[in-house]
């Protein structure tokens, strides 16, 4: 922050706020936000940094970037118009499709008018003396508002690796989530993917197709299973759009919000021959199935945990034809499931092309990007393009890039060094009238029917403090404690939590994300919305109302 923005946080605000509510981030979050808040006749400010709605479906324009959620599992569920006229081309749409699915939205609902683009708030300060938050942006211009709410991703701040000499290679480079809108031809080319996480699983497999020669740099190998996408024709849209209802009805009812509901059975409950018929239908079919569909206890038992990945290894054996290679392409420190599961299309036979090669940066560390390619402890390598598929600081990343200060000045960046601490994951004690909406510790899954309900929620809140001129809301510190316990209770004996991933709050390319935290609950959605309906039935006594 420059010393005008910090002078124009201090300074008086006018006794008029600029808005009822500013929202931060234009993406599926923050678009449901602005319409159901202007539902509530507010004057809300949508502050984006990107130069059109989106959010992740407008920022990862990386070849093969697509969804995981069954498309007609992601579409918003708030307008039968808006499901009466979508037709979804595929069942796990790419990027453009899902661009033009939220951009469509933002026209039909006439959101523009209220999102300001190019506009990246650098900070936000409570003021206890209006109630207000005083938000400035990062070219110094500053807004006033009684509301402030946050929707600004969970994976949206990307982070490069800490290699040293990125700056002086002369081809050409991009991190995934910044790809260019124009198309990049990798035809003839000598083309480097470093990172093996679910995004470098998709960018690896399309840039094969065309690619002159590839070379792989895996750090930790990942327990792939088939997508099985396929195009959605007329008739079968139609039967979908039928079915809405109960989709979204069987959506409430799982877990992670998915179509997949975990199989009640134990792993030793069923023979081996019926193990592993049902581990093969699982394989075969489209989506998470393989992952939340599986048996009750192959995430939290460690036998049964070895069992299911012993089934994948052998695929990855089954699929890619030289041993070592594959050997290379088995993870060995985590069992499946317990890291985000990527799902792929042809992702193993990629090792088979002649023109792909594999590099275990465990076994051969990068030294340096040089100003003609990659050096290893073992051998230079040339290349026209570099990608960093070397994702995100998740969860509360976003969060620590803006500077965020509550009652008496307080950091929110440090209030969290030690992992994420909040109410419901939607509000935090000391830092009134702010709410967010899929923040850490709030119900996770897949996103559009988990994020609508937590924008509903704080809409709801809103709504309530509004009507009752209350002007001040804020957890409280039991309130948050209790939760924290509680997130911190739900992810005991979850073998996920003895893993290093984004997931645990682990990333290595950032300062002080080298301890693992519980950085999502882990009770399930149905279990979340229990205990937000609790507050709103106990008209939100547990908040500090004034
Ligand atoms: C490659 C990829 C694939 C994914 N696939 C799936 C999937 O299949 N299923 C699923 O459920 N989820 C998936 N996700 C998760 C995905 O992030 C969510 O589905 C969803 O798009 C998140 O929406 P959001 O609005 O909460 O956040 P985002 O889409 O991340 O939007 C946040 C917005 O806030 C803006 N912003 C952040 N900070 C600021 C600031 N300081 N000032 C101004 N603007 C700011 C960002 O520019 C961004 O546009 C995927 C994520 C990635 C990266």
């Amino acid at each position: 922050m420059t010393g005008s923005q910090a002078a124009a946080l201090n300074e008086e605000p006018d006794s008029a706020l600029d808005f009822d509510a500013i929202v931060i981030g234009a993406g599926v979050s923050g678009l449901y936000q602005l319409y159901k808040l202007r539902e509530l006749g507010l004057r809300v400010r949508v502050f984006e940094t990107g130069t059109n709605v989106g959010g992740t479906w407008y920022w990862n324009r990386y070849p093969g970037a697509r969804f995981d959620s069954e498309s007609w599992t992601y579409g918003y569920s708030f307008s039968q118009e808006l499901l009466e006229e979508w037709d979804w081309e595929e069942h796990f749409a790419g990027q453009p499709e899902t661009e033009r699915y939220l951009n469509h939205v933002a026209d039909k609902f006439d959101l523009r008018r209220d999102i300001q683009f190019k506009s990246r708030v650098a900070a936000a300060h409570y003021r206890e003396e209006t109630r207000s938050w005083n938000v400035a942006l990062e070219d110094g211009r500053t807004y006033n508002t009684r509301f402030l709410v946050t929707a600004i991703g969970v994976l949206s701040a990307a982070t490069m690796p800490r290699i040293p000499g990125i700056e002086t290679f002369g081809g050409q480079s991009c991190h995934t989530h910044y790809w260019p809108k124009e198309r990049v031809s990798f035809a003839g080319k000598r083309v480097a993917v470093i990172g093996t996480g679910a995004t470098g699983v998709q960018t690896i497999t399309e840039v094969a197709k065309t690619v002159g020669h590839l070379t792989v740099f895996q750090r930790t190998p990942q327990w792939c299973a088939p997508l099985h996408n396929a195009k959605i024709g007329k008739e079968e849209m139609n039967r979908i759009r039928a079915n809405y209802t109960e989709i979204f009805a069987r959506c409430q009812e799982t877990y992670g919000c998915f179509i997949h509901a975990t199989d009640p059975r134990a792993t030793h409950e069923v023979s081996l021959e019926e193990r592993e018929a049902f581990w093969e239908k699982l394989y075969g079919e489209p989506g998470f199935g393989i992952w939340m569909g599986n048996f009750r206890d192959i995430l939290v038992d460690r036998k049964a945990n070895a069992l299911i990945s012993d089934f994948l290894a052998r695929k990855i054996r089954q699929r890619v034809r030289d041993p070592a290679v594959a050997e290379t392409l088995i993870p060995k420190n985590h069992g499946f499931g317990t890291r985000r599961v990527p799902l792929e299309s042809g992702y193993f036979e990629v090792y088979n092309q002649p023109n792909v090669k594999l590099v275990d940066i465990k076994e051969t560390p990068i030294e340096r990007i040089t100003a003609t390619g990659v050096k290893t402890s073992e051998a230079e390598y040339e290349f026209d393009i570099i990608i960093y598929a070397t994702g995100f600081d998740a969860i509360t990343g976003a969060f620590d890039r803006i500077d965020i200060r509550g009652v008496d000045g307080e950091s929110l960046k440090e209030k969290w060094q030690d992992g994420p601490q909040t109410f419901l994951g939607i509000l935090v004690d000391g830092f009134p009238n702010m709410a967010m909406v899929m923040g850490p510790h709030a119900g996770l899954g897949n996103f559009p029917r988990a994020a609508e309900y937590s924008a509903d929620w704080v809409t709801a809140l809103i709504r309530f403090a509004h009507d009752r001129g209350v002007t001040r809301i804020e957890a409280t510190e039991e309130g948050a404690t209790a939760w924290t316990d509680h997130v911190l209770a739900t992810s005991e004996g979850l073998l996920f939590t003895e893993v290093d991933s984004w997931m645990t709050g682990i990333n290595r390319n950032v300062e002080g994300k080298q301890v693992r935290r519980i950085m999502r609950y882990s009770g399930g959605h149905p279990k979340f919305r229990e205990h937000c309906e609790a507050v709103v039935a106990d008209g939100y006594r547990a908040l500090a109302l004034a």
